[in-house]
């Protein structure tokens, strides 16, 4: 199968299951907490926050602390949050289930004082008309505690689900475990076999960003979402996957599939 097909297709699907008015994709949090990180507006340094806390937790849980932190501080204005002292931050951090709470008790109020010292307490300033992808990413790396795949995946939100017009280059796409899966069994991605290499995972991430590049162009964290939400709805992990049901089914090769069901054959239930 064509892997323009695939692409085609992924796409087509990405821009399908988006709400625009409804914000950030891929959450299930409360009203109110939704529409704090919705609002760019008002409130651009939630946004940044929820992104920055959205590492090695539940996204329910790192979209929901903005809301969180402005029950405790009674209000979410910029000089309010810069002003906060420790003991609020940590009232809402240790007990949110969120399990770098003690690193984040230090990375946010971080994250003020940058937003405060860098953008003058605006941080939609981060996503300035006429900006690049590539330069609001970087911005977003000049965060304590933000990574590539943080960075990345903020702007593409940016763009994909607010309508933040940026231009070229675009970001890269956000290298996370659905979607280097889905990129694999799509037959997008060789695995690799290297015995000798203690790095091949952080190898084989670097050639998922190389490989969206070159298949996406024009805007390679466009695979993000549609390739993250194909590994969370139906290829899964930890045991087989629904290929059944799935959007990309009367295209995708299932590499490396088939030995993933023998083993769930094999395997009794409830093992
Ligand atoms: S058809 Fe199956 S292997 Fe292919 S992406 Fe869908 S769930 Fe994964």
């Amino acid at each position: 199968m064509a892997v323009d097909d695939i692409i085609s297709r992924l796409k087509r699907f990405g821009a399908d299951s988006i709400k625009r008015e409804d914000g950030v994709s891929g959450i299930d949090v409360e009203d109110d907490a939704r529409a704090l990180v919705n609002d760019l507006e008002r409130y651009p340094h939630a946004f940044v926050l929820a992104c920055i806390v959205d590492r090695q937790t539940k996204s329910d849980i790192a979209w929901s602390l903005p809301h969180a932190i402005r029950e405790a501080a009674s209000g979410f204005e910029f000089d309010k949050l810069l002003g906060l002292q420790t003991r609020v931050w940590v009232s809402v951090l240790r007990p949110s289930g969120h399990r770098l709470a003690a690193e984040m008790e230090r990375l946010l109020p971080a994250a003020i004082r940058h937003i405060g010292d860098r953008y003058g307490g605006d941080a939609s300033r981060i996503w300035a008309t006429g900006s690049s992808g590539a330069a609001v990413a970087r911005r977003f790396l000049a965060f304590d505690g933000v990574g590539p795949k943080i960075s990345n995946m903020a702007v593409n939100i940016l763009i994909r689900d607010f309508g933040i017009h940026l231009t070229r280059p675009m970001p890269d796409i956000a290298v996370d475990t659905h979607v280097l899966r889905v990129f694999e069994r799509l037959g997008l991605l060789g695995r690799l076999d290297h015995s000798q290499l203690r790095s091949t995972q952080g190898k084989q991430q670097l050639r998922l960003q190389l490989r969206a590049r070159e298949l996406n162009p024009e805007w390679p964290g466009e695979l993000d979402w549609p390739a993250w939400l194909v590994g969370k709805t139906w290829c899964h992990a930890g045991r087989a996957p629904e290929c059944h049901e799935c959007h990309m089914r009367s295209l995708c090769p299932r590499e490396g599939v088939s030995s993933i069901q023998r083993q769930a054959q094999k395997t009794p239930a409830g093992e």
